[in-house]
């Protein structure tokens, strides 16, 4: 069953967050050295692979921002655009052309044609980790770069997190109270103008151990589908 809470932000209390304006990091952002180290070891044994923070893709003006966790290391890590070249990527962009996100075909490539309606895609960290695992500190650091992408969005009205690291990274940058909001497959936080949607990440693992079916995927789109009409 969908959940909604209402949570408060800071705005009442206090002054906003600042607004910062670089949206994507140097292409050897040395702010988290461990996952520096990493992305040099893969370049070095992958040159011809992106091995770089990895941009938002879509439109700035879009109302719509899914956020997930971080580059898959053969995925966007690889071709240099979110969710792109490893299973995730099918199941997302699947549901997002099914309703009206996307248009074109997914081909795994960034140079696939596909393009995002009303919808930018981001992460929580712009860098591969090992393992998929960042540590709190590497989240905490990269959060200055999903602050600058959310307050570069002017339209923005709702937020897909996939997986509660992305939920709770969504919730630091908004300045939003987390215990108001917990992580759950299927809520919907209001905070003002915006919505937070959550859900299971599409990661392979989720969806092969069935904590997340396509069909419990397509119903937190279809949610969202029908708020912005
Ligand atoms: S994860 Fe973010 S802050 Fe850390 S090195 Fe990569 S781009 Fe920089």
């Amino acid at each position: 069953m969908t959940t909604i809470s209402t949570i408060e932000t800071k705005a009442a209390s206090g002054p906003p967050p600042p607004v910062l304006l670089r949206t994507e990091p140097d292409r050897n952002c040395p702010l988290c050295p461990r996952l520096k180290g990493f992305r040099e070891a893969v370049r070095a044994r992958q040159a011809d692979w992106f091995n770089s923070p990895v941009p938002s893709f879509g439109d700035p003006d879009g109302r719509l921002l899914i956020v997930g966790l971080a580059p898959g290391l053969q995925g966007a890590n690889r071709t240099g655009r979110p969710f792109t070249g490893d299973f995730a990527g099918d199941l997302l962009y699947a549901t997002l052309i099914e309703y009206g996100f996307a248009r074109g075909v997914y081909q795994a490539r960034p140079d696939d044609g596909l393009t995002l309606i009303d919808c930018r895609i981001s992460n929580a960290v712009r860098c591969v980790p090992p393992q998929n695992k960042p540590l709190p500190a590497e989240i905490n650091t990269c959060r200055q770069f999903l602050i600058a992408t959310i307050a570069a969005m002017p339209k923005l009205r709702a937020i897909v997190a996939l997986g509660r690291v992305a939920h709770d990274s969504v919730l630091k940058t908004l300045s939003l109270r987390a215990p108001a909001a917990p992580f759950a497959h299927g809520a919907i936080h209001q905070a003002g103008v915006l919505k937070l949607y959550d859900s299971y990440h599409c990661s392979r693992y989720n969806t092969n151990t069935r904590v997340l079916t396509p069909e419990m995927f397509r119903k937190v789109f279809a949610k969202v589908r029908a708020d912005l009409r």
